[in-house]
């Protein structure tokens, strides 16, 4: 659904503005620490356009799935960016794509495009509940890449659910003598996923297009000279070098502002690896080798000299960066945009600072700016909710009719959600908070919708985290509120 933009007054549309600049903080930090700042490439310095992208993402697949034999009527699908949310989860048993809180209870349902109730959801699962971990049954789509997946997916179940040649199973559809189970459905999809990266068609149409895939920002190469007059700057890409190199040139060499200096795109770093195979990297990691610049072979054996500037790596560790950059993990800041590959493993494993990128922050924010009456109503028939019960105890038998509440509950929540997307939001779902919301919050120190925006900070900067109240200590607070209402009222009152 198309947000329509309403008027405002200058000065307002201005802080809106900002709110998009911001660095936003779960745990405070200090920029003068930092001795080190390393990037991820694909989504972090690199941001893909949307959903230019994500369209050539799943034509590439789709005409991957007939090529292995799908199918043709599935050509006639194109991509809509309004589906998918990131962060959904396919269930392999019952081709189902959850949304799920941290918990693993389910916000949101869908059976190919058709939006399961309640009753619906119970009957596949009992307890509207889902043992996340089962990574043999469940499959959490988590990198923007996943988005052009989760939206085929969900094409091929409604495709083969509506196709009369299709009888409907409990786990999948009998053609025949053939039995397609939505557990094959989604190895293929995989796996055409696999293909498409593997043989590098992807790669090759988005340098062949760079201007329409890529978003090229003349504040990169300001941001990156800054930070290295400061600190170490590392990249570390699971990408090949040929097409880092292609991205990289286009980012750093062809877009400086004028001018600036032109400066070869392998100086912004000290040190540049490539292939590093996320979130392996944070753990044992690969062997570790050097990359001959001019043919962007491997060079065989593993690399154990001192760092050299200029040179370029493949595989490795991040215990390897550490130690070829002279630092501690504490002192590192990482900028990456997977939750689970980038932001969850660095600062689990290794105890790093982190900063995750989140480009669908942009439109949440217009969507919350919005959308903020919906949630304040909701916020107010939790208290109006409170009311009813207030002078009720285990005593009672007073039963009061709250249904209408509750209806009232669903319908903003629904209207909300709707408001983002059909999946709705990438953080919530009404009060609810999605697990990515919940991973964000515990993984990242910090979060925005670019890395860009560090620009507008000093680099010497304390972010600081507000301070969140725990319900218990929220409640305190907002009593002695009231009762400093209730004197200044009084107080009001008899003068
Ligand atoms: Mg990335």
């Amino acid at each position: 659904m198309e947000i329509q933009p309403r008027s405002m007054p200058s000065e307002e549309l201005r802080m809106k503005q900002d709110f998009n600049k911001k660095v936003f903080v779960n745990r405070s930090l200090t920029l003068e620490n930092i001795k080190c700042y390393g990037f991820d490439m694909d989504y972090t310095l690199a941001i893909y356009k949307s959903p230019d992208y994500e369209s050539m993402g799943f034509e590439l697949l789709r005409d991957r799935m007939v090529s292995i034999g799908y199918p043709h009527e599935i050509l006639r699908y194109t991509y809509d960016p309004s589906f998918p949310t990131r962060g959904l989860v396919i269930d392999k048993t019952y081709g189902n794509l959850l949304k799920v809180d941290s918990n693993g209870n389910i916000l949101a349902c869908t059976h190919g495009f058709y939006f399961l109730k309640g009753d619906d959801i119970e009957k596949y699962y009992p307890n509207k509940f889902i043992q996340r971990h089962d990574t043999d049954r469940f499959y959490i789509l988590n990198t923007l890449f996943n988005l052009s997946e989760t939206y085929l997916y969900a094409c091929l179940v409604d495709f083969f659910t509506r196709c009369t040649r299709y009888t409907n199973l409990h786990k999948g559809y009998q053609h025949g003598d053939l039995l397609m189970s939505y557990r094959s459905m989604f190895q293929d999809v995989r796996d055409a996923m696999n293909y498409i990266h593997d043989t590098g068609i992807l790669k090759d149409r988005t340098i062949k297009n760079m201007e329409k895939y890529v978003v090229k920002d003349p504040n990169l190469p300001v941001l990156l000279t800054r930070i290295k007059e400061m600190a170490k700057v590392f990249l570390a890409t699971n990408s090949d070098y040929t097409y880092t190199e292609a991205i990289m040139k286009y980012l750093l060499e062809s877009n400086t502002k004028p001018g600036s200096p032109k400066m070869p795109w392998r100086s912004y770093f000290d040190l540049i690896v490539v292939d590093t195979r996320k979130p392996q990297f944070f753990a044992g990691g690969t062997v570790l080798r050097q990359v001959d610049t001019n043919t962007g072979k491997l060079r065989i054996g593993t690399y154990t000299g001192d760092l050299q500037h200029g040179t370029v790596y493949s595989g490795g560790s991040s215990d390897i960066v550490c130690d070829l950059l002279d630092v501690k993990g504490k002192d590192i800041l990482y900028v990456g945009d997977h939750i689970f590959g980038d932001i969850l493993k660095s600062k689990k494993r290794q105890g790093w600072k982190t900063f995750l990128v989140v480009p669908e922050l942009t439109k949440e924010l217009q969507v919350w700016d919005e959308k903020q009456n919906v949630f304040e109503e909701l916020k107010r028939l939790d208290v109006f909710l409170a009311e009813i019960y207030k002078h009720l105890d285990i005593g009672s038998r007073e039963c009061p009719d709250v249904s209408s509440i509750q209806s009232r509950m669903k319908v903003l929540t629904y209207r909300m959600d709707m408001s983002y997307g059909q999946m709705g939001s990438l953080m919530r779902s009404g009060s609810r908070q999605t697990l990515f919301a919940s991973q964000l919050m515990r993984y990242a120190d910090l979060y925005s919708s670019s890395c860009i925006n560090l620009i507008y900070y000093p680099l010497n900067y304390l972010f600081m985290a507000p301070p969140v109240l725990m319900p218990h200590e929220a409640a305190s607070q907002n009593a002695e509120l009231a009762s400093s209402d209730l004197t200044v009222n009084n107080h009001a009152i008899k003068n």
